[in-house]
């Protein structure tokens, strides 16, 4: 086992690396910016080291400073967490050749699965179903596109190979709108993601977001702790997320989750993994892989008993799984609530001093968190300052549970999106479960598109 890791992220995921590290008995270092410095976890870190300025480009962005980071603290391996650049082929690849592990995959997964077009590709061929679409990148010929969409049925959505973070996408309803859109997107993909290429999706009208978690060894095995629901988005964002999802029946979760580990073992996966789908009308489509931890993977680890981030460091230091596929169970319910600074209804970001905070806890809740009373909540980063997840034998309990934690959480000081958590945790369509991807736009009277 590795004897000190690099944390090369901030906020509640370094924390939650850091608490895994310190369980195992590997010491951390800590990299933060100048905005970063006063953090807690920083402090708790056996080391740390100011990599720059407060702007990500300059900072969490900037490989040169983190590799130096790591030689200087002779550390022995880079945990990268989610975001920034945990999925950066060309960073993984610096991070192994300058002799330090890359807890992650290998970078050429990281490559094959960064390009949607090309991650789709490799998944057709492992046998794992994905949304009716274009056979790869749309080439120059417009007649083509016009072709292409009247076979797939409008309405189409035309995707950024490169994108992600929701950005990067555009549904197209009516033949006439197609070539225009098609442009846009190439055009906004070029300048947002240094990537024009684009391809072509069935837009799938009601779906849920259905997520496969996997876990795959450098042995040559590979397991699923089953599915998350992320339907509740906002502009394709993640807002709740739940495990496992409702009326999922398990046979039909047990034979996508093998579909996906065995993906895994054919493309020769090192680490923890997503596989996206959308489900609709029973059938799962895949959109994309995630070569990463994710936001949501407390879910998880409450109703599997597993600590996905453990595994991830243990992988990476070569060790086989903890776990055969038959000795993982799924038991209760776990919900996950990302609590973000910002307005409840406008969503305008809300950085800040926190004037008085308090946390929930009592049976079945957890927090991920990085902030506390007086800390300043930077506003160069992303919005979200923790996560609360509740669990409990069944759903409702989860639900139950989850109220009283958001009633006993106290943000003073900057805006909290609690409010808004609170009126969905009451919401019928949420009790029922089930909602479509579309359901909290229409809610809010949001038309998307
Ligand atoms: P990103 O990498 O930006 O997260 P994804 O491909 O994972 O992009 O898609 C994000 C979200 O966009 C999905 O969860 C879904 O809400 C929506 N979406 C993507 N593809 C489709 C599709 N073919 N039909 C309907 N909605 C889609």
């Amino acid at each position: 086992m590795f004897e000190k890791v690099l944390i090369a992220n901030r906020g509640e995921i370094a924390l939650r690396i850091q608490r895994a590290c310190r369980e195992m008995g590997i010491k951390t270092v800590a990299v933060h910016s100048e905005a970063d410095a006063e953090a807690k976890y920083v402090r708790l870190a056996d080391e740390s080291v100011c990599i720059g300025p407060p702007p990500s480009a300059r900072s969490y962005l900037h490989v040169p400073s983190i590799i130096a980071a790591a030689e200087v603290t002779d550390a022995e391996a880079i945990h990268p967490g989610y975001g920034f650049l945990s999925e950066n082929a060309n960073f993984a690849e610096r991070v192994e050749n300058s002799g330090f592990v890359f807890i992650g995959p290998r970078p050429e997964t990281i490559r094959l699965m960064g390009d949607k077009v090309s991650a789709k590709e490799a998944m057709k061929a492992s046998g794992v179903p994905c949304v009716p679409g274009s056979d790869g990148a749309l080439g120059e010929d417009q007649d083509e596109w016009l072709r292409m969409a009247k076979d797939i049925g409008y309405p189409i959505i035309i995707k950024a190979a490169g994108g992600g973070g929701g950005r990067g996408m555009r549904v197209v309803h009516t033949e006439a709108a197609l070539i225009q859109a098609v442009q846009m997107t190439q055009n906004e993909a070029g300048a947002a993601f240094n990537n024009p290429v684009v391809y072509m999706e069935k837009y799938l009208g009601n779906p849920r977001h259905i997520e496969i978690q996997v876990l795959s060894d450098t042995h040559g095995h590979a397991i699923h702790l089953g599915e998350r629901d992320c339907s509740m988005q906002r502009r394709h964002q993640k807002v709740l997320e739940e495990a496992p999802a409702p009326g999922l029946d398990p046979k039909v979760r047990n034979k996508i989750g093998e579909r996906c580990a065995e993906a895994c073992r054919k493309i020769g996966y090192r680490g923890a993994g997503t596989f996206e789908f959308l489900y609709e009308n029973g059938e799962f489509f895949f959109i994309e892989m995630n070569t990463r931890v994710q936001v949501e993977h407390p879910v998880t680890e409450f109703i599997t008993g597993v600590d996905i981030v453990q595994e991830s460091i243990r992988i990476a230091a070569g060790l086989p799984l903890a776990n055969t596929q038959k000795e993982i169970h799924f038991k209760g319910h776990a919900l996950e609530c990302r609590i973000n600074a910002e307005d409840p209804h406008t969503f305008m970001p809300s950085p800040g001093r926190i004037t008085l905070y308090h946390a929930p806890g009592g049976p079945g809740v957890r927090v991920d968190s990085h902030v506390y009373q007086n800390y300043l909540v930077p506003s160069h980063y992303d919005s979200m300052i923790g996560k609360l997840i509740t669990y409990g034998a069944t759903r409702e309990q989860a639900i139950a549970r989850m109220r009283i934690a958001l009633s006993e959480m106290i943000v003073a000081g900057i805006k909290t999106n609690i409010p808004l958590h609170q009126e969905l945790l009451v919401d019928q369509a949420v009790l029922d479960g089930g909602y479509s991807i579309h359901y909290l736009e229409n809610k809010l009277g949001l038309n998307k598109h």
